[in-house]
């Protein structure tokens, strides 16, 4: 299924390719999104489907993609496009059906900016993108991640849990990983997610109690410490630009070990001192670490035989840093004088 929907966006980069007008643009759209196309019969597939999940996966994997491609091309059309090649067009994965109405439409999201700029450069690797589930049991959102039963995190004051007990509204997207390494039985492990997560927390300008998460991880017979740290170097540089320095702190999270914190020297004042990295020169990015032990051993992997990292952060602080934003409400209000300002200060 997924190579016959991969032709089918081959096909579509092909055709797009020759559009010149919006009116041509039309004629495609139709065809790759309309009742008589390929996802009328991935739909009709999946009502009689026996299972629904993986389908309903790959209608949102097709919609997404023809989707992205076609809105890329339509902005570049109105020359609007934010993204200067070809190779820019990007799989976005959190994006809707954009209707432009007229030319007052604001700029992209920056939430939305910093998921393409990842779903690209993980895409590109071959890492597999999951959705995964919002609502939870806790043996993937806790159990399996070596978090224990008296561990703070679980509390009722900082996790949501549905009347089902067991139940709960995901408190990281780091339940991928404990579903992928516990489900995915190969000997190369590639996936990431962005996704959205719940904490019991007063909202303030720097809590919300919905936000967004990227999480990613790689586990196979030689994964190293070096791997990560090259992935997540140019992963950072793909979001702050080049020439960063990036400094890794020995930290401790339940599911990994080694762990480290990773900083950024802080690109806004080149390290003398500001408001954003608190006078520190540094900022702190984000929380990563070797799979431990522990969790290869719950996820039944053989410890001899497997190892691997995994990394989680969030796209509303990657966007903050990057955007200088100083409050997290910003993310979501609407304001359109916002929406259109609040790259001014990018490097
Ligand atoms: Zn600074």
């Amino acid at each position: 299924m997924k190579l016959e929907i991969e032709k089918i966006i081959g096909l579509l980069k092909e055709e797009i390719k020759q559009i010149n007008n919006l009116e041509e643009w039309k004629k495609i759209k139709a065809k790759f999104l309309s009742k008589s196309s390929f996802l009328n019969k991935l739909r009709s597939d999946l009502k009689n489907a026996k299972d629904k999940k993986e389908l309903g996966q790959y209608v949102q994997y097709y919609l997404q993609n023809i989707n992205a491609i076609l809105y890329d091309k339509r902005e570049q059309l109105e020359g609007k496009n934010i993204f200067t090649s070809e190779n820019n067009i990007l799989l976005a994965k959190n994006i809707p059906e954009i209707i432009i109405q007229s030319n007052d439409k604001g700029k992209i999201h920056p939430l939305t900016k910093i998921s393409f700029i990842i779903n690209q450069y993980f895409d590109n690797l071959n890492f597999n993108y999951v959705y995964g589930n919002e609502i939870e049991i806790e043996k993937f959102n806790f159990d399996l991640l070596n978090i224990p039963k008296n561990h703070p995190a679980r509390e009722m004051q900082d996790t949501f849990y549905l009347l089902d007990e067991n139940k709960l509204l995901r408190t990281h997207t780091t339940n991928i990983t404990a579903r992928k390494l516990y489900d995915d039985k190969s000997n190369l492990l590639k996936y990431y997610t962005i996704g959205t997560v719940y904490r019991n927390d007063d909202n303030d300008s720097t809590h919300s109690l919905q936000f967004n998460q990227l999480d990613f991880f790689m586990l196979s017979k030689s994964t190293s410490i070096a791997h990560f740290k090259y992935i997540l170097s140019k992963l950072l540089e793909k979001i702050f630009g080049k020439d960063l320095e990036i400094r890794f702190r020995l930290s401790y999270f339940p599911f990994t070990e080694p762990s480290f914190e990773v900083d950024i020297g802080c690109f806004h004042c080149h390290k003398k001192g500001c408001s954003i990295c608190k006078n520190s020169g540094w900022i702190e990015i984000l929380g990563s670490g070797m799979i431990s032990d522990e969790v290869l051993k719950l996820t039944d992997k053989d410890v001899n035989q497997m190892q691997g990292f995994a990394a989680g952060v969030g796209i509303e602080r990657l966007a903050m840093i990057r955007f200088n934003v100083k409050d997290i409400r910003d993310f979501y209000l609407n304001n359109l004088k916002f929406l259109k300002n609040y790259d001014q200060k990018e490097r």
